[in-house]
């Protein structure tokens, strides 16, 4: 795999963040095409510190693909490792109600600039999904694997986080989130 790429980002103002993505089928997902553009996504990923996921219309193209790739970091240490590719993702199901959940988006700033806000998310949903074999999944998640889902899923349906934010306070850069909420570390 010496051809894979670390694909451009498009940010927040694009319009192509806002479009509701098309749904791709069987033959579409097992194009040459198509499984390049999820390795070089996997791959952008990848080489992200703090990237856990990567959504279609993030690399310009509106398609209903993200890629996850949770890993453990300096600032998330314990994090257990999750690594998939969805395909014409939903959420079938949500469980309890919504709480305001720290996250920031890689669309929307660079380095300690990446914006941070509280958005309402759900702590459980149940999630329908095709993999990049065409392969049908169903499957509930709980804690940052569910929140990564409804931030990636958004972004297939041209919902950003900042739309999902209760309280505009709580927009501040990561350098300042780091700063006032990470625990420090001993
Ligand atoms: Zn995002």
């Amino acid at each position: 795999m010496g051809s894979m790429k670390l694909l451009r980002r498009t940010r927040f103002g694009d319009p192509v963040l806002r479009l509701q993505t098309r749904s791709l089928t069987y033959e579409e997902i097992l194009s040459p095409e198509t499984q390049e553009l999820i390795q070089n996504m996997r791959y952008t990923v990848e080489k992200k510190r703090y990237g856990v996921g990567l959504a279609a219309p993030q690399v310009g193209k509106s398609l209903a693909i993200s890629v996850i790739g949770i890993k453990a970091t300096p600032t998330r240490p314990n994090l257990k490792p999750f690594d998939a590719t969805i395909i014409n993702p939903a959420i079938v199901e949500t469980f309890g109600k919504r709480t305001g959940l720290w996250e920031g988006c890689i669309s929307c700033g660079v380095g300690n600039d990446v914006l941070y806000a509280k958005a309402l998310r759900y702590k459980k949903v149940r999630v329908r999904w095709q993999d990049e074999r065409t392969r049908s999944h169903e499957a509930v998640f709980e804690g940052i694997v569910a929140h990564v889902l409804q931030h990636e899923i958004d972004h297939l349906n041209g919902v950003l986080f900042v739309d999902r934010v209760r309280d505009n306070k709580t927009m501040i850069t990561i350098a300042e989130y780091k700063k006032h909420y990470l625990p420090k570390a001993h």
